[in-house]
């Protein structure tokens, strides 16, 4: 697959303000070419704005969930994720050296999500590649690889993301696995979180490997200055992971609290702001 035009890495480096605006612009460029590609439904006519899929596929209480911080393996090159607003606009220290907050708060909500639902006894693990650079998305190590292979054996596969400040991202939603069909999980994610359309940036890498992407909001304001307040942080992250495994846990269809979500499924959802034009 093809990397970022040299050009267009020299325009970052320039603007820094513009950065999380453009990293998130450079993310939709790819185009990936993968085997799978005849089974992925055809992109709208026009591109879909708001939630345009309903999630039927139904799964068991002890399918297995494999939980992914997203960016883990793509820091200090394109699609690293956003700084933050904290660090890109206020002058902030990044929460550690080397590797975007989104990254640093990626990983420790995937995490919680996974303690949380293991402790509601959902099936669920994580995994991280361990590097954080690595350049061949068709290495096995990589959250595609481990997710697709997961996807592909029947699990079901969640990365873990927050969106760059306004107005450079779109804000908290479950952007759906396509691959094997809309799952029941999306749809309950929905609910709690928002959809974006399946077809968001003319469809996502992740998503056309069977991998699903969750959006928890935009990191800024009170949602990142409980994250970064030490005094907050573990509340924000229990909040958060409990939101995602309550909404797990309605979607599996015979767990206590399943099949609801199933007679709930709706299209026309919309995730976006009146005037807000999608992959601009
Ligand atoms: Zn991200």
């Amino acid at each position: 697959m093809s990397r970022i035009p040299l050009l267009l890495g020299a325009l970052l480096l320039l603007s820094a303000p513009a950065t999380a605006g453009l990293m998130d612009l450079l993310e939709s460029i790819e185009a990936p070419e993968i085997e799978s590609e005849g089974l992925l439904p055809p992109l709208p006519a026009e591109p879909g704005r708001g939630k345009n899929w309903v999630g039927t596929q139904t799964h068991n209480s002890d399918l297995p969930i494999l939980v992914l911080a997203g960016h883990a393996d793509s820091q200090k090159i394109a699609g690293s994720g956003t700084p933050g607003k904290a660090v890109d606009l206020g002058g902030a220290a990044p929460m550690q050296k080397g590797i975007t907050d989104e990254l640093f708060w990626n990983l420790l909500t995937a995490k919680q999500i996974v303690a949380e639902g293991q402790r509601q006894g959902l099936n669920m693990r994580f995994y991280d590649p361990g590097i954080r650079t690595i350049r061949n998305v068709e290495d096995p190590r990589t959250n595609w690889s481990t997710g697709s292979r997961h996807a592909k054996q029947g699990g079901y596969a969640l990365e873990i993301h927050y969106d760059a400040y306004a107005p450079h991202g779109i804000g908290p939603g479950i952007i759906p696995s396509v691959l094997y069909g809309f799952s029941v999980l999306d749809e309950a994610l929905a609910d709690e979180f928002g959809g974006y359309p399946y077809d968001y940036r003319g469809m996502l890498g992740a998503p056309r490997r069977g991998v699903s992407m969750l959006e928890i909001g935009h990191l800024e304001g009170a949602l990142e200055s409980g994250l970064r307040d030490p005094n907050r942080r573990q509340a924000t992250l229990n909040r958060i992971a409990k939101r995602v495994v309550r909404a797990l846990r309605l979607g599996l269809v015979d767990s206590p609290m399943g099949s609801t979500v199933l007679l709930k499924g709706a299209v026309n959802e919309p995730v976006l702001g009146s005037g807000e034009e999608i992959g601009q």
